[in-house]
């Protein structure tokens, strides 16, 4: 567990093992688990989730990835996410560096990380512990005690001689490399293995990278929504609410499975528009605001407009009950989507939904042309999910979206219940009643709409590449002076 009091507390390593097949992995990933604490404590089921966690007597957690060789490590590497902190290097002392050993060393060196050399299979009178550090010395590896600083630690995961000297040294790594968590981030997670369980469904094996994550979080492989956390489980099969740092835990919850390496996050994620960070300049001093202006309430949603076709009169009812007032509806019926609803659609922005019907070519053609979403379904279930995520405002409908400007929020002022962002419009412009996309870094941070542009008590409708003005979103947002504001149009 990491501890949360803290601001920048130390954060469990995550540690891969690689090595020539038959020197030992597998057999020194099954010693530790078997005789770690947290292992033990659970007494559950141990579950293959493709990495677990233990904790040392000291009660400090290290977290195993036992997804095996180094494929899956050269995969996740290949894919940008550097999942491990530290690499075990296993090398058997009867058979000396083999091409898998070089191989390893190699991804190791191409990642970037320490790398410590388990020493494994001592127990056997075969082992020949000076032959195998000089092997290691001939490929590159200088270990500690043999005019080098890799550190070495001989094992035997039969017998389980050296194994806890192994973990002290991960430990003392770690605390070298000073491994920090910082758990005020939004929550990113590494995926290490995915399957389709019979039971279960779709189901992708995570390590939390940052932040943490509980149920009912939406997932986000890039900017494609992949699922919704449904339940978690951790190698014991327990149930997990708070998958914090450094955790492993099975995700329950994909509706499509997201790709090994694959980095998942709760908002959409594209690749970074550069940031250009201007000069810290005056800002406009923001004045008391006229009371129309005031803030609106947190919890009042935007209500999605919707035009509902259905196969049956019992259907169409089904639906448009369980959708109850958080949707408007500009017209129903039942039959396929027509041209008239898509011409009915278009001047109210509405959304077309279809549940066992269908569209005719020109009907989709005339949709395009009049860029009018619209969507069919089968199930409703998944129909009601959708478009759920569609109200919370969580998924992009219409895919494309135009950049009109952006703007670098470098103050900020209280305003009653909420605060005004001191922008600089760095490219481009902002206009009131424009959506804007609020990005901390690459991430992005929320979507907002801007409410007013305020330049000294002046309410203007636009601000242009250059100026610096007020800026105050449709709904409470927690942005930070450094975050970015581009303005979007839908296209
Ligand atoms: P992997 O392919 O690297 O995962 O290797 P395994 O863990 O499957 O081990 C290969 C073989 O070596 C198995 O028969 C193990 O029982 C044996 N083995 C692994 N570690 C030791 C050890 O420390 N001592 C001895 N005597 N045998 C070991």
């Amino acid at each position: 567990m990491v501890d949360t009091t803290q601001q920048n507390s130390l954060r469990p390593p995550i540690v891969a093992v690689l090595g020539h097949v038959d020197h030992g992995k597998t057999s020194l990933l099954d010693f530790i688990r078997k005789t770690s604490v947290a292992s033990g404590e659970h007494g559950g089921i141990t579950q293959h989730i493709g990495a677990y966690q233990i904790e040392t007597p000291e009660h400090k957690a290290i977290t195993f990835i036992d997804t095996p060789g180094h494929e899956a490590f050269a995969k996740m590497r290949s894919r940008g996410a550097s999942v491990a902190d530290i690499a075990i290097l296993v090398v058997a002392a009867d058979d000396s560096v083999k091409p898998q050993t070089k191989e390893s060393i190699d991804q190791i060196r191409a990642a970037g990380i320490p790398m410590i050399v388990a020493l494994n299979k001592i127990d056997l009178p075969g082992a020949n512990a000076k032959k195998t550090q000089q092997d290691l010395a001939k490929v590159g590896v200088q270990v500690e005690g043999f005019g080098g600083d890799v550190p070495i630690v001989p094992v035997s995961a039969k017998t389980g001689q050296g194994v806890s000297e192994l973990l002290d040294m991960i430990l003392l790594v770690s605390e070298m490399k000073g491994l920090t968590a910082d758990l005020k981030a939004p929550w990113e997670a590494v995926v290490i293995e995915t399957k389709v369980d019979k039971g279960k469904g779709m189901v992708a094996s995570v390590i939390v990278k940052q932040g943490n994550i509980t149920a009912g979080m939406f997932l986000y492989e890039g900017s494609t929504l992949v699922g919704k956390v449904r339940a978690m489980f951790d190698e014991a099969g327990k149930r997990v609410d708070v998958a914090d740092i450094s955790k492993p835990v099975e995700v329950l919850g994909f509706t499509q499975l997201p790709g090994v390496g694959a980095i998942l996050r709760e908002t959409p994620y594209r690749e970074a528009t550069p940031v250009i960070i201007s000069p810290v300049g005056p800002v406009a001093e923001v004045d008391a605001l006229p009371d129309f202006l005031k803030p609106i309430d947190e919890q009042e949603k935007e209500k999605l407009t919707i035009i509902i076709k259905a196969d049956t009169a019992g259907s169409l009812e089904a639906i448009t009950h369980a959708l109850g007032d958080r949707v408007v509806v500009v017209g129903s019926g039942v039959g396929d989507i027509t041209e008239a609803d898509i011409l009915l659609a278009k001047p109210s922005h509405a959304f077309v939904v279809g549940f066992n019907v269908k569209a005719r070519p020109a009907v989709e053609k005339l949709a395009q042309t009049e860029k009018v979403v619209y969507r069919t379904y089968t199930i409703i279930y998944k129909l009601l999910e959708e478009l759920e995520e569609v109200i919370s405002g969580m998924r992009e409908v219409i895919a494309q979206e135009r950049e009109l400007g952006m703007g670098q929020i470098i103050a900020e002022f209280p305003y009653e219940k909420t605060r005004i962002a001191g922008t600089k419009v760095v490219s481009g412009r902002l206009a009131r009643g424009d959506s804007v996309r609020i990005m901390r870094g690459e991430g992005e941070l929320a979507r907002a709409k801007i409410k007013s542009i305020r330049h000294g008590k002046e309410d203007i409708t636009r601000a242009d590449m250059g100026s610096e003005y007020g800026v105050l979103f449709d709904r409470t947002v927690d942005f930070a002076v450094g975050d970015a504001i581009i303005a979007v149009s839908v296209v």
